[in-house]
């Protein structure tokens, strides 16, 4: 039996939240979305959407619009200062028709909002939710001016990697700071990056590090690493020092650079490593980087709160009851989850970090397991999100489509 026509309070109206809204809505709950923001918006740049959030998109009815909005990505390239290629992944590898996609936020953004404001969600701006309290089974969202929201049977936290409200529901959550991050901003491709359909990295030692990925027709992001100190909010960045550094690690990209420059609209990024004991507590779930954000090195983060939403949505649907929902929900999205999260984690010192030296190890042992065949597609197969673990993952289907 069917969970049916259950009062929802969703947190969040970003990219895990508003799949989620709209699948619920969609099979009959009565939803209302809570947003911090009057005018609810995307924050940052472009991201690589893999096979499985392209998926997710397929099942909102909103993939056709996202490919014609962003940019085809065929593979990761990564290069270090020396122009040794450390890492080369091609999706091809899995399936000839499976492909990433490089969209801007505010594009991913749009497509999700516009399927949310014709789905019967209650929408509901400026409330910055900072607590919940229970009532017998429900849920009360509460925001900083004291307003109530709910009871709700379900409450969805999707507020974030730096959420309010991880740390009032799991006090013994953990999600510390990375001590680095980036700036990011979008522009002009200029130099036809677009057309080789590529991410394209470059590294020099493990503290210099910069992302160049198609995001739209003749639209690039651009992402430059830096210390979490040197982003802090109230210090201005110092651009002069990125274009010195950037355009000594990767002169053909010199008009982007000076472009991004001399625009100066960069947006900054920190990200935390979040460990919960468990996804659900009570009528309270939490979803997308709320509950298992990392650093963006794998590319996963979008793409594992699209997969949150639709398995949320199933789970409700299978389930006779909410506890057994929530029991559905952890076991189909817990363990890819937990590999991702694990993953970047060990990961993400050997891109972005102080410690130049695991730089060495990397420029080593990557380039060979690019060279050979079976390990080439099990790194692919990671990049594309179809681990579900350190030993099993998801496979294509036929058509080289990621099957939900
Ligand atoms: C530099 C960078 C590059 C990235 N690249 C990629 C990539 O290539 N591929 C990929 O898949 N992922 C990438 N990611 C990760 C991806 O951006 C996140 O995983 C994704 O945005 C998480 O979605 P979310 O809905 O969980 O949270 P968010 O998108 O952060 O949305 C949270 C929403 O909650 C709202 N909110 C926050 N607090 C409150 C509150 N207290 N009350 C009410 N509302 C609140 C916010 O305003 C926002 O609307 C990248 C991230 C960064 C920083």
């Amino acid at each position: 039996m069917a969970l049916r026509s259950l009062e929802i309070g969703i947190v969040g109206c970003g990219i895990a939240g508003q799949a989620a809204a709209r699948f619920l809505a969609d099979a009959g709950h009565v939803v209302t979305l809570l947003e911090r923001f009057e005018q609810p918006h995307a924050v940052g740049a472009g991201l690589l959407l893999q096979p499985t959030g392209l998926s997710v998109l397929r099942a909102l009815g909103i993939e056709q619009d996202a490919l014609a909005a962003g940019a085809r990505i065929d593979g990761l390239v990564g290069e270090n200062q020396w122009g040794i290629r450390v890492i080369d992944l091609a999706y091809g590898d899995l399936h000839p028709a499976t492909f990433g996609l490089g969209i801007r936020r505010s594009a991913l953004f749009d497509l999700l909002h516009r399927r949310v404001l014709v789905s019967g969600v209650r929408l509901v701006t400026g409330v910055e939710i900072v607590d919940v309290e229970r009532e017998g089974a429900r849920a009360v969202a509460l925001d900083r001016k004291a307003g109530r929201h709910g009871p709700f049977d379900l409450l969805v936290v999707a507020d974030g990697s730096h959420s309010a409200l991880r740390q009032r529901v799991f006090p013994r959550s953990r999600a510390p700071l990375y001590p680095w991050g980036c700036m990011w901003t979008t522009v002009p491709d200029t130099q036809a990056f677009g057309a080789v359909r590529l991410l394209r990295q470059r590294f020099a030692g493990t503290s210099n590090m910069m992302g160049i990925l198609p995001v739209a027709p003749h639209r690039v992001t651009l992402f430059w690493s830096l210390p979490t100190a040197e982003l802090e909010a109230d210090r201005p960045l110092d651009l002069e020092a990125m274009r010195r550094d950037a355009l000594s690690l990767w002169p053909d990209a010199a008009p982007i650079v000076e472009r991004a420059v001399a625009a100066g609209d960069f947006s900054r990024a920190t990200y935390r490593h979040v460990s919960l004991p468990r996804w659900a507590e009570g009528p309270v779930l939490f979803i997308g980087d709320a509950a298992h954000g990392t650093s963006p090195q794998l590319g996963q983060g979008a793409n594992l709160g699209l997969l949150d939403a639709h398995a949320l949505g199933r789970s409700l649907a299978e389930a006779g009851d909410l506890a057994q929902a929530m029991d559905l929900f952890a076991q189909r999205r817990g363990p890819p989850n937990r590999f991702y999260g694990t993953a970047s984690h060990l990961l993400t010192p050997f891109f972005q970090s102080h410690h130049d030296l695991l730089a060495i190890p990397r420029d080593l042992v990557l380039p060979r397991a690019c060279q050979i065949a079976p390990l080439r597609r099990r790194l692919t197969g990671v990049l594309a999100g179809l681990r579900r673990g350190w030993r099993s993952a998801d496979s294509l289907d036929a058509d080289g489509r990621y099957r939900l």
